[in-house]
């Protein structure tokens, strides 16, 4: 199926990029197709792309044979996508709204999430979905653009300058992966830093810890980082007792913990 070319959608229904809406389209479709491929086949699988834009990504998952539900917030966005609904019959549904305030559960469950999102609701979304008390989760993957940076502090490994609060949270009870990078003048327009889509798939057999009691554990632990834990945790009720039965050295600073040792501190002052 031939589609006119992104930039041509971009200029006939009048989508400049609103900095306010953190725009800054993908429009190379050999690059949109690799996006694409992250979550494995998706044939037959459900998408839920959040801020599809003009579409650019859309498509590729719409080539991809998935069936995709996208979210967007921006009305100028509408008639470029009824469009693609037009060229893939039956396969697309758009929502217009705000992804903040969708119920994935109930509108998009078993789905694998794909987007390309401005960075402050990325991350919004993603703390979201990997704090949820209810697990398995109600996606299946997410395949997540973020800035280079952020996407580094998601799969950051413990003893960098990167591990903290997002790298337990993303690997608690999923795997994090650093799929591609993604050059700034791949955008239009380009963005000031350098991007890398993230993959996440939830554990086999998560962890049964609380999310919230695990959340302030490593909330007080990287709040001060370069302190020991014995200052850092002194704040949480029972740790530095967790810590003894747990023969972790209380002179350790938080980098140096693993996330299967953050994860028995959380357990050990249970729920
Ligand atoms: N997916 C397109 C692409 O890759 O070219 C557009 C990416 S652009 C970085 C982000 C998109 O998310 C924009 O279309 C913007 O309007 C949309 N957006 C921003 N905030 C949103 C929100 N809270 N809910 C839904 N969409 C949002």
């Amino acid at each position: 199926m031939t589609l006119p070319p992104l930039r041509e959608v971009i200029a006939r229904h009048g989508l400049s990029a609103s900095k306010a809406l953190g725009q800054n389209f993908l429009l190379d479709e050999q690059l949109l197709d690799r996006i694409a491929r992250i979550p494995g086949p998706l044939a037959g699988e459900r998408a839920y792309e959040v801020g599809p834009g003009p579409g650019g990504l859309t498509r590729a998952l719409l080539r991809a044979g998935a069936d995709v539900t996208a979210v967007e917030r921006d009305r100028r966005c509408l008639s470029a996508l009824a469009e693609l609904d037009a060229a893939f019959p039956g396969k697309l549904e758009v929502i217009e709204g705000d992804a903040l305030e969708i119920d994935e559960a109930t509108r998009v469950p078993g789905a694998h999430v794909v987007a390309n999102l401005p960075y402050n609701v990325g991350t919004a979304l993603l703390v979201r979905w990997l704090g949820d008390k209810d697990w398995s989760p109600w996606w299946r993957s997410l395949t997540l653009m973020f800035q280079q940076e952020v996407a580094e502090r998601i799969v950051a490994q413990p003893g960098t300058g990167a591990y903290g609060r997002l790298a337990v949270l993303a690997q608690w009870r999923s795997t994090a992966r650093l799929a591609m990078k993604v050059h700034r003048s791949a955008f239009v327009p380009p963005p000031k830093v350098m991007s890398a889509v993230v993959h996440i798939v939830p554990a086999e057999q998560p962890e049964g810890v609380s999310p919230a009691r695990l959340e302030q554990v490593t909330a007080a632990a990287f709040g001060q980082r370069r302190k020991m834990l014995r200052q850092s945790l002194k704040s949480v009720p029972g740790a530095l007792g967790a810590l003894e039965s747990l023969d972790i050295d209380p002179e350790r600073r938080a980098e140096t913990l693993s996330v299967a040792e953050f994860v028995s501190i959380a357990r050990e002052l249970g729920v």
